[in-house]
């Protein structure tokens, strides 16, 4: 079995001290040893060094895994699990050992990772939700009965979008400039939120950014990555790194965490030739809370009178060490009230395509997430994160709850500009 000379390394580093086990969302769920941290380390050594052979129950410990990286953040002796995970899923979907669908693998590397064809394929749902009957439909279970995948994908897909407006080349700073960036548009991302983009425009042209948004980019590739096609994710990756004049820039802004992670580890994955140029990429890549509190921001002055509650997501929180600088930039909006949240560092469940191959663990995870953020008492929650927005927004919906989503450079924007966030609420359309 071929697997990244780190991986063996990672693994000797672990003490089996079990420290990790409890921020596993996992074994929090099923309290079971296989599911933890520990017991797949064990696992995944003992297939490593052909003491176990790859049977089926084996092999759904493993896949039962969000590579949430929860349990890099918990572990004490610094062991870095994804470098064991992620390889190891690799060469078990190589071997045949994990296997796609048809379906899955057609709707995972040929329409996700392009904005366009996501559009395209959300067309139906779209129309259904501007004709009004897509409430109904959804009360109704119809998405259920769709056949796998498309129902699942049916059932995601955001009904309130405000706008798809199409983003400009460039747009420049107002005042002083104080820094020129570019922002990554990504896909799904770019088909199902193009109005947070537009919000990260508006937040950084109000702090002096001139703001690029290079043609020819393309999805981060860690769709392909995580689903086992390493050749096209680095085909990805080489798109992007050709797409931005990093020279130029002080930074790549990216908006949401599962692509930031991705793209501040290109070096990591592909330490080939490349490696160099694609330090260079990754070294300008900063998520936008990070971005906006490194710079300081103008204070936002228009008061928000909103209770709000922040959802740390798994790329940020642990893959990227990000969890100060989004509550920072809350904190300076007048008139919200930023609650905290109990378990905000526990998986949401969506986990990149989690969500659609593994949606029974991925319900369990969100029914407990919404049940936390309810709590609270808030009536909104921030997250950072395309996938985390889609899938705690499923269940609010599912619930019939009256609770505002939102991605904290929304509420910045809105604060920026003195709009009115749209009413909380699973049946609210509201277009800015
Ligand atoms: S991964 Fe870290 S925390 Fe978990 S058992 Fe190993 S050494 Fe302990
Ligand atoms: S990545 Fe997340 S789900 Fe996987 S073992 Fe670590 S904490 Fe558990």
């Amino acid at each position: 079995m071929q697997v990244h000379e780190h991986s063996m390394e990672e693994i000797h580093r672990c003490v089996h001290c079990g420290l990790c086990t409890s921020a596993c969302p996992t074994f929090v769920e099923l309290r079971q040893e296989a599911d933890s941290p520990r017991g797949r380390i064990y696992l995944m050594h003992a297939i490593l060094e052909k003491q176990l052979s790859i049977d089926r129950k084996t092999v759904q410990h493993i896949e039962l895994c969000l590579d949430c990286r929860a349990c890099e953040t918990a572990c004490p002796s610094g062991v870095r699990y994804s470098r064991i995970l992620e390889p190891v899923r690799l060469s078990l979907i190589n071997k045949r050992a994990v296997s796609l669908t048809w379906g899955e693998r057609f709707f995972l590397f040929h329409v996700f990772p392009y904005s366009r064809r996501v559009r395209a394929a959300l067309w139906p749902v779209r129309l259904l939700q501007r004709l009004g009957a897509y409430h109904g439909l959804e009360r109704m279970g119809l998405f259920r009965v769709l056949p796998g995948i498309l129902g699942k994908m049916a059932s995601l897909v955001n009904p309130h979008v405000p706008g798809q407006k199409r983003l400009p080349d460039f747009l420049p700073g107002k005042g002083r400039r104080r820094a020129r960036v570019a922002l990554f548009v990504g896909c799904v991302g770019d088909a199902m939120f193009r109005h947070i983009h537009w919000a990260t425009l508006r937040v950084l042209q109000e702090n002096g950014c001139d703001v690029l948004v290079p043609r020819g980019q393309g999805c981060c590739g860690a769709i392909h990555y995580h689903a086992g096609d390493d050749r096209g994710a680095k085909k990805l990756a080489e798109q992007n790194v050709r797409s931005f004049p990093v020279r130029d820039l002080d930074a790549v802004i990216v908006n949401h965490a599962g692509c930031g992670a991705m793209l501040k580890e290109y070096p990591q994955y592909w330490a080939d030739g490349d490696r160099e140029r694609y330090a260079e990429f990754s070294g300008k890549v900063r998520d936008i809370c990070e971005f906006l509190d490194d710079l300081g921001i103008k204070a936002p002055e228009n008061p928000l009178p909103l209770r709000v509650t922040y959802h740390d997501a798994c790329h940020l929180a642990h893959a990227q060490q990000i969890r100060r600088q989004p509550r920072a930039l809350l904190s300076k909006i007048p008139g919200l009230e930023l609650v905290p949240l109990y378990e905000s560092e526990l998986c949401c469940g969506s986990a990149g395509s989690y969500n659609l191959l593994q949606d029974a663990m991925a319900m369990r995870l969100v029914k407990r997430k919404v049940d936390r953020i309810l709590e609270t008492g808030a009536q909104g929650v921030a997250a950072a994160n395309a996938g985390c927005l889609l899938h705690i927004g499923r269940e609010v919906r599912r619930r019939r709850l009256r609770l505002l989503l939102a991605h904290p450079v929304e509420l910045l924007d809105w604060s920026y500009r003195g709009v009115t966030p749209p009413q909380p609420g699973f049946d609210v359309e509201y277009r800015l």
